[in-house]
C-alpha cells in the first residue's frame, strides 16, 4: 500500500525528500500550495547562497552546428536558416562592453563543433578575452562560462588551459533529460543516434576532473516527459554533484524536428518548470541555479519568477543583434526585448522588487564547487 504523505508544510520544511514527496511537490497546482512552495524556495535560496544574482552576458557565438538535436531550431538539418560565426573581435568588443558595465562573467555558446579550427578559434578566444579584460576591477579578468556540447577530454584539457582565470571557469552542458529511452529519441534524427546519454555524462566527468564548475540541467515538458522522469533527473543533479543548473521549458521550435508532437500549454508549462527550480533548490541547497530566457517566451516576466522560485544567476543576451534571429533554438525567444543597451536598468528594478540584488563585478562562484575546493 502506498504510505500517506505529510502535510505539505512538514514536507518543506525538511532538507531531504524522498521520491515520492519529490513527485508530489512537482505536481502542486493549487494556488495557495504553490505559493508555499515557492516561499521556501525562495527563503533557501537566501540562506544557502545569499541574496545576490549574478549575471552572465551571453554571447551566441555561432549557430554552425554538426549534430541534429530533434528539439532544436538549429540543428544541422535546418537548411533554411544561413549560418554565422561571429569574429574574434566582435567577440571580444562584447566581452569587454561586459566587463565595462560590471558583469564580471560571460557565457559563450554555440552549436557543437569538434574541428581543429573551431577548437583553436575558442583557445585564442578564451586568451584574449582574459588579456583585454584584466583591470583594476577584475583582476583576474572575466569569468566565463562555456556552453558548447559534448566535448572530448583533450579539447575541454585545452580550453581549461587557455583560460587564464581558471578558477571561473564554467561549462554548461545538460543532460536534458535523464530517460534514456527519451534521451535516444531526442537524439536519433536520421535514424541513428548521434548522442548518448551515457556520452553526456562522461563529458561531465571530464569537466569535473578538470576543475571545471560543472553546470547541467534538463528540459521540462518534453512530449512523453513524466514527474517521476524529473525526480529522476533531479536524483541525477546530486549523482552528478552539479555546481549549476540551467533548466527551461521545452519549447516548440517549427524547424526542429519534434513540431508535429506539440507542446504543452504555456500556463501549465510554466508552473511546471517553476516547481522544478524550487524542487531542486530544496533539493540542492547551495549551487547556482540560472533563470532560462526561455521563461519569458511563457510569460512577461517568466525570468523574474524564476528567481522568485529559487534562481540566482539571469544571462542577459549579449549577441549583435543582426545575429539573433540566426540563434533561434525554439520559437518566439525573445529577442529584441533582452537588448541591454536599452533595457538594464528596468531589468535590475524588477530583479531589486523581488528581494535580491545584482553581483555586479562579483564572481558569483557556486558556493558547492567553492566548499568542494576549499576557497
Ligand atoms: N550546442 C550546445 C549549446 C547550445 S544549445 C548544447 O547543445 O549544449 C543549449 C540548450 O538549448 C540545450 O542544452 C537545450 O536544452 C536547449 N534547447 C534547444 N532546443 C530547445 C527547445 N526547443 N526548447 C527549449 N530548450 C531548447
Ligand atoms: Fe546543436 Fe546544441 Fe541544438 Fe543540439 S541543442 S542541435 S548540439 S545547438
Amino acid at each position: 500500500m502506498k504510505k500517506k504523505l505529510e502535510p505539505l508544510e512538514v514536507i518543506l520544511g525538511k532538507a531531504e525528500f524522498s521520491d515520492e514527496e519529490i513527485v508530489y511537490l512537482l505536481s502542486l497546482s493549487d494556488k495557495e500550495d504553490v505559493k508555499r512552495l515557492q516561499r521556501a524556495a525562495f527563503d533557501r535560496t537566501s540562506q544557502s547562497v545569499g541574496h545576490k544574482v549574478y549575471y552572465r552576458g551571453l554571447i551566441e557565438v555561432s549557430n554552425i552546428c554538426t549534430v541534429n538535436c530533434r528539439y532544436c531550431g538549429i540543428r544541422k538539418s535546418n537548411h533554411h536558416l544561413s549560418r554565422y560565426q561571429m569574429t574574434k573581435e566582435e567577440i571580444l568588443s562584447q566581452a569587454q562592453w561586459a566587463a565595462q558595465q560590471g558583469f564580471a562573467n560571460i557565457c559563450l555558446q554555440a552549436g557543437e563543433r569538434h574541428d581543429e579550427k573551431f577548437v583553436s578559434f575558442i583557445c585564442e578566444v578564451l586568451e584574449e578575452i582574459h588579456a583585454c579584460t584584466v583591470s583594476s576591477i577584475l583582476p583576474d579578468g572575466l569569468g566565463i562560462t562555456l556552453s558548447l556540447g559534448d566535448q572530448t577530454k583533450h579539447t575541454l584539457a585545452r580550453w581549461k588551459y587557455s583560460s587564464g582565470n581558471p578558477n571561473n571557469l564554467r561549462y554548461l552542458a545538460r543532460f536534458e533529460t535523464s530517460n534514456e529511452k527519451l534521451f535516444n529519441f531526442l537524439h536519433s534524427a536520421c535514424g541513428r543516434y548521434e548522442k548518448k546519454l551515457d556520452h553526456r555524462l562522461l563529458c561531465l566527468t571530464h569537466l569535473k576532473e578538470l576543475g571545471y564548475q560543472v553546470g547541467t540541467g534538463v528540459m521540462i515538458g518534453i512530449p512523453g516527459q513524466t514527474l517521476q522522469d524529473l525526480c529522476n533527473d533531479i536524483r541525477m543533479f546530486q549523482k552528478i554533484d552539479a555546481d549549476m543548473i540551467g533548466m527551461g521549458p521545452y519549447l516548440m521550435s517549427e524547424a526542429a524536428d519534434l513540431c508535429s508532437m506539440g507542446q504543452m500549454p504555456p500556463k501549465p508549462l510554466l508552473q511546471l518548470t517553476l516547481n522544478m527550480i524550487a524542487v531542486t533548490r530544496l533539493v540542492m541547497h547551495n549551487i547556482n541555479i540560472a533563470a532560462a530566457t526561455a521563461l519569458d517566451v511563457l510569460a512577461p516576466d517568466g525570468r523574474i519568477q524564476g528567481i522568485l522560485h529559487g534562481c540566482n544567476v539571469m544571462m542577459p543576451n549579449l549577441s549583435p543583434q543582426r545575429y539573433r534571429a540566426g540563434y533561434q533554438l525554439y520559437d518566439h525567444k525573445p529577442s529584441l526585448k533582452d537588448d541591454p543597451t536599452n533595457g538594464l536598468t528596468n531589468f535590475e528594478k524588477l530583479i531589486n522588487s523581488t528581494g535580491r540584488q545584482i553581483g555586479w563585478n562579483q564572481s558569483g562562484s557556486s558556493p558547492r564547487w567553492l566548499v568542494r575546493n576549499g576557497l
